[in-house]
């Protein structure tokens, strides 16, 4: 019996696949039961920032369950702190206090009723093409195709467009154009809701999984601004991008703006075990130092969890992770993959920063009509599947997402390795290039 058919797995139709079974890995590379080594471009779900099997996160891991494997939330933990003295040490300016959680979508969950609890406002702010998680309110929050199964139109959640050059709501030919209208759209949505209606806006600095959208320069800043105008919390969603993944400490930090709660999980512990959680603001905290918080967790904080956190970001540090990412953007996969546009007429847009980037398929690039349509699967998904059985045939593990294929290997891949992933996405991408119109 194939033991993965007794496996319930998200986002998919359930039923038997033809999929490998990973037993093994190491740095950049997956490995599967039948010792096949695949080069790993996709960090999993963006997540293995410091690859497979680092020593120093799997060492500290071992250390605390030698010492001490699991505590309750509420008792003070050495490991505990010292992980939130490590994150606040990185994180943006105010951003003085952690409260820990168990992944992404809980984080997302806390800091917006952080954020109701603060202003005793309801409404929460969100871009469309956004990802934010897959609990009730953070799947509300998420401004792409993956709410709609789930939306039941009543988180209080209002949806604006953010600047995106390439499919512009604007009608927009400059970055400086997107930027200052898409400004002034936010600022009329602001208004027209009604800023005392309003909690929190919420807002990958950098977007992920929907799209892997860079904000033009100065769009960050003016979204700081109208937040500051009118009282309400800026949320930054920095579980995919935070740590390093754009080539900063934090994808903010690029925009040198700081917001009031950052959410984070992935990049803090490489994902080696469940952790995430959310950087509260210091006003914010004082708004708790009265009056208790009404929620938490049972493993908030857990001891195995803080313990690989502090043994990532103390390799990201002596590693020179950070300035590695950055220079894996504008040295490696910022140009060779610039290159594959002149091979590849499916190619519609290459964009990206850092160690993550996106290759945007379309049918056509004069109207821009995706490769294949919003949750397509069988026939219509045909050319991604072709890519992506390409990609497996040369051992690369790519992350295939809708009509876009999203590049964020490890951020410790070496030279050779990305040479070699950006060599087999070029032929693979031939595959695709027979669907063009
Ligand atoms: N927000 C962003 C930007 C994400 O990329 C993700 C996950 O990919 C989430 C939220 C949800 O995090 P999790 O899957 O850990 O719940």
């Amino acid at each position: 019996m194939d033991l993965d058919e007794l496996v319930f797995h998200p986002w998919v139709v359930q039923g038997p696949r033809t999929v490998p079974t990973f037993v093994g890995g190491s740095g950049s590379h997956v490995i599967d039961a039948d010792g096949r080594r695949y080069l790993d471009f996709s960090s999993q779900l963006v997540f293995t920032s410091l690859g497979h099997q680092h020593p120093r996160i799997v060492a500290a891991i071992k250390e605390q369950a030698d010492r001490l494997c699991t505590l309750a939330p509420g008792h003070a933990s050495d490991v505990r702190g010292e992980a939130a003295r490590l994150i606040v040490d990185v994180a943006p300016e105010g951003l003085g206090h952690v409260l820990f959680t168990t992944g992404g979508s809980e984080a997302i969950e806390h800091a917006v009723r952080i954020a109701r609890l603060h202003t005793g406002r309801p409404k929460v702010l969100a871009a469309y093409r956004s990802y934010h998680g897959s609990t009730t309110t953070s799947i509300h929050l998420t401004g792409d195709p993956r709410r709609w199964a789930s939306d039941t139109g009543a988180a209080g959640v209002v949806h604006f467009f953010g600047p995106f050059l390439y499919r512009s709501a604007f009608d927009s030919s400059s970055p400086e154009e997107e930027c200052e209208r898409a400004l002034a759209h936010l600022e009329q949505v602001i208004l027209l809701e009604g800023p005392s209606t309003i909690a929190a806006l919420i807002l990958e600095p950098v977007t992920g999984s929907s799209g892997v959208i860079v904000p033009p320069a100065g769009y960050l800043r003016g979204v700081r601004d109208l937040c500051t105008r009118h009282g309400i919390v800026f949320i930054a969603d920095e579980i995919l991008v935070g740590f390093g993944r754009t080539g900063a400490w934090f994808a903010v930090d690029h925009g040198e703006v700081a917001p009031d709660l950052l959410v984070f999980a992935k990049g803090v512990n490489s994902g080696y075990v469940p952790l995430g959680g959310v950087l509260v603001g210091d006003p914010i905290f004082e708004t708790f130092t009265h009056r208790a918080y009404p929620a938490g967790l049972t493993y908030s904080g857990h001891p195995l969890a803080c313990a690989s956190a502090v043994g990532a970001i103390g390799a990201m540090h002596d590693e020179g992770i950070v300035a590695a990412a950055a220079r894996l953007g504008t040295d490696i996969l910022g140009p060779g993959l610039t290159k594959l546009v002149d091979n590849h007429p499916c190619i519609g847009d290459v964009r990206g920063i850092g160690g993550l980037w996106t290759v945007e398929l379309v049918r056509d690039r004069q109207t821009k009509e995706p490769l294949v349509p919003v949750g397509a699967t069988g026939e219509a998904n045909a050319p991604m599947a072709a890519f992506t059985k390409a990609c497996l045939s040369r051992d690369l593990l790519p992350l295939v997402l809708g009509h876009r294929i999203h590049v964020a290997p490890p951020l410790t891949v070496d030279d050779s390795d990305a040479a070699t992933g950006l060599a087999i996405l070029d032929e693979a991408l031939t595959e695709a290039d027979e669907f063009v119109a």
